[in-house]
Order: structure tokens, then sequence, then C-alpha cells
């Protein structure tokens, strides 16, 4: 792969900007509070996994609302959460994110966390799904913050 330094606010920015037409639509409100660093990664790729768990919450989200995205280090780590207001994960089907074709949508392609899970294996990163008290859920993107500026 080609690994360079990239920007995540802009990375994120680029994302948010592309999906802000498809929030607006369902009135789901976008707040960003990411860190202003850059990280070695592969831009295209770590922009398509952010597409992929954006595009999820806004179609998990039925009313208007808010997701969040966020980031922070810890343990040398880059976490970026993005959390949304859906209903959340039914535990029964939780260990099945991530397998190819397994969908619950009328119209998925039950690709998008398996494409996820993926490259951030080859980012030696990985995905957390973490439940919300009240109701939601935040998907934690983590990439080795080893090469951080
Ligand atoms: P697709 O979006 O095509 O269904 P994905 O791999 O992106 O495929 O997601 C697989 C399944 O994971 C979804 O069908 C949905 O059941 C569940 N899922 C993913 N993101 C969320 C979310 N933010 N809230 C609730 N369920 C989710
Ligand atoms: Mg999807």
């Amino acid at each position: 792969d080609s690994q360079e330094m990239e920007s995540i606010p802009e990375m994120v920015d680029d994302v948010v900007t592309l999906l802000q037409p498809q929030a607006r639509l369902k009135k789901i409100d976008i707040e960003m509070n990411v860190i202003n660093q850059n990280i070695k990664c592969d831009r295209s790729q770590i922009k398509q996994v952010l597409i992929n768990i954006f595009k999820n919450a806004i179609e998990a989200m039925k009313e208007p609302g808010s997701i969040k995205i966020s980031s922070h280090l810890k343990w040398r780590e880059l976490r970026i959460d993005i959390s949304d207001e859906g209903p959340g994960i039914p535990e029964e089907i939780i260990h099945k994110l991530g397998e190819p074709f397994f969908t619950t949508k009328e119209n998925g392609t039950g690709l998008g966390l398996m494409i996820t899970r993926q490259i951030l294996e080859r980012h030696e990163g990985k995905l957390e799904i973490l439940q919300n008290e009240a109701s939601g859920t935040t998907f934690r993107l983590i990439l080795p913050a080893g090469d951080i500026e």
C-alpha cells in the first residue's frame, strides 16, 4: 500500500462533506470534534472506512437527531468514534457483523463492515463496537499511532 502522513480532520471533513446531503434529508446533525494531527495511512482506504461507518449510522437513524464523530489518542492508538442515535444492535446478531453478506437491510450488501475490518487489519488496527447506554451505537476505529505528528 501507499502510506503517507494524512491529516485526520481533512479525511473526516471530506467524508462529512460527501454524506452531508444524505444526513440533511433525514434531519441529522453532524457534530465533529476531531484532533488536528496527521497519521500514516492509506488516505483513500481510511476514507472508505469512514464512509462505510458513517453511512450505516445515517441508515440506522429513524428519527432526527445527531451523529457525533470525535477522535482522541490513547495508549499510542488513534481512536475515531462515530456515534449514532439509532436503535442499537441486538445482542444475538452482534457477532455476525462483518461476516460477508450479513445484512438486516432490504437492499443491503452486507459488505461494508467486512471491508472495514479488512482495511483496518491492513493498517494493524481494528474495529470495536460499543453499545450506548440509552440507545445507539458507537463504532470505534483504532489505528496504531506510532506514526503521528
Ligand atoms: P449493509 O449496510 O449493506 O447492511 P454492513 O456490513 O455495512 O452492510 O452492515 C451489516 C449490518 O450491521 C447492517 O445490516 C446492520 O444490521 C448492522 N449495523 C451496522 N451499522 C449499524 C448501526 N450503526 N446501527 C445499527 N445496526 C448497524
Ligand atoms: Mg453498510
